[in-house]
């Protein structure tokens, strides 16, 4: 008997082939909406596979119901979005796509960085809402990228992939993680710093480490009212690493510049937030590895993750 599996966001037909040759396939098919909680608790109880998004919350609540099931692959690098000490108990390998996904999300954060320091959304709405009346010299000016200080708050795959963009910027690097990266240290000058430091000395400050119970609210007031007057926090990890609220009094109070954001406490995020009230954040729905060939390739990652982790071969990624 073909093992079933089950796919909560439509991917395209060549995912489903692959994986009908080997599963017998079914998935939610629209492209926009997520799975409803129901009906991804009525498919749990009789699938062997999951083939899930970050938009799905794989809790205990579910993992606990699931009899039969094997592989979480989970279509994203992060999954915090998966309690995975239950899936361990259960014995559920989980798995992730990490890796194609670095050089796109580096892209998107430098994307951002820029985006923030030069005011690029406000000047384009300056114009569309017809203020462009002259050009004066001190109109829409935001803060220099080029040879200004960048200190990244987990330097892994995606921080690493940054360091290479900002070296091109003649940005000195500091960087702050868990564990030193002498690696990275020797072959890119960048220097390991403690996070307190790294907050009073650098004029950009960019996330990325995971979301965990380590990292939730890593920089809230405390962390914020050391960083500099001028400087621009970037967040392209997740939500919780960045207290939203205290961000917000930073902002509006002025005790830093800035902000870009393409992750969020809650996502999608409510238009009623306050954070989205302010002219200094830029502010973005989670596209950081939305590129066309980089999904692409996270949903080819993802089915083969899928098909290994059921047909016991090794995954290519696997978390537990
Ligand atoms: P990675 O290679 O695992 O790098 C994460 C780094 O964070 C590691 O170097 C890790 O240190 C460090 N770290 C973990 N906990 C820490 C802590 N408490 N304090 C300081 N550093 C800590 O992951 P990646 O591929 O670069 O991705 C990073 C994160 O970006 C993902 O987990 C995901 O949530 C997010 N992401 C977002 C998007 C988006 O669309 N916006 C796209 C891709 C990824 P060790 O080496 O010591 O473990």
């Amino acid at each position: 008997m073909k093992p079933k599996v089950f796919i909560t966001r439509k991917v395209s037909e060549e995912i489903t082939q692959k994986l009908g040759e080997v599963c017998e396939v079914e998935m939610w098919e629209e492209e926009d909406t997520p799975v409803p909680r129901d009906i991804l608790e009525e498919k749990i109880k009789e699938v062997d596979g999951l083939l899930c998004l970050l938009t799905e919350t794989i809790d205990k609540e579910l993992l606990t119901q699931a009899k039969h099931l094997k592989v979480v692959s989970n279509m994203a690098v992060g999954y915090d979005n998966i309690d995975i000490e239950v899936a361990n108990q259960q014995g559920v390998m989980v798995t992730n796509t990490p890796g194609i996904l670095t050089e796109t999300t580096a892209d998107l954060t430098f994307a951002l960085l820029m985006a923030t320091a030069r005011r690029i959304v406000e000047a384009s709405d300056y114009l569309h809402q017809g203020e462009w009346k002259t050009w004066s010299p001190m109109q829409l000016t935001g803060q220099d990228v080029f040879g200004a200080t960048i200190g990244i708050v987990g330097m892994g795959r995606i921080g690493e992939a940054v360091v290479k963009r900002a070296k091109g910027f003649g940005m000195d690097i500091l960087y702050h993680n868990r564990s030193r990266k002498l690696e990275t240290e020797k072959q890119y000058g960048v220097i390991y710093v403690e996070l307190d430091h790294l907050l009073r000395e650098s004029d950009f400050v960019v996330i990325l480490t995971p979301y965990t119970s380590e990292t939730k609210n890593l920089i809230a007031q405390r962390e914020l009212a050391l960083m500099k007057e001028t400087a621009i926090l970037i967040n392209t990890a997740r939500g919780g690493i960045v207290d939203e609220k205290a961000l917000y009094q930073a902002l509006k109070g002025n005790e830093i510049w800035a902000a870009g954001l393409d992750v969020f406490e809650k996502e999608p995020v409510s238009l009623q937030k306050q954070l989205l009230t302010l002219p200094n954040v830029v502010t973005l729905p989670h596209i950081g590895s939305a590129s066309i060939n980089t999904r692409i390739r996270m949903a080819q990652m993802a089915a083969v993750n899928l098909l290994n982790g059921l047909t016991n071969k090794s995954p290519v990624y696997s978390v537990v």
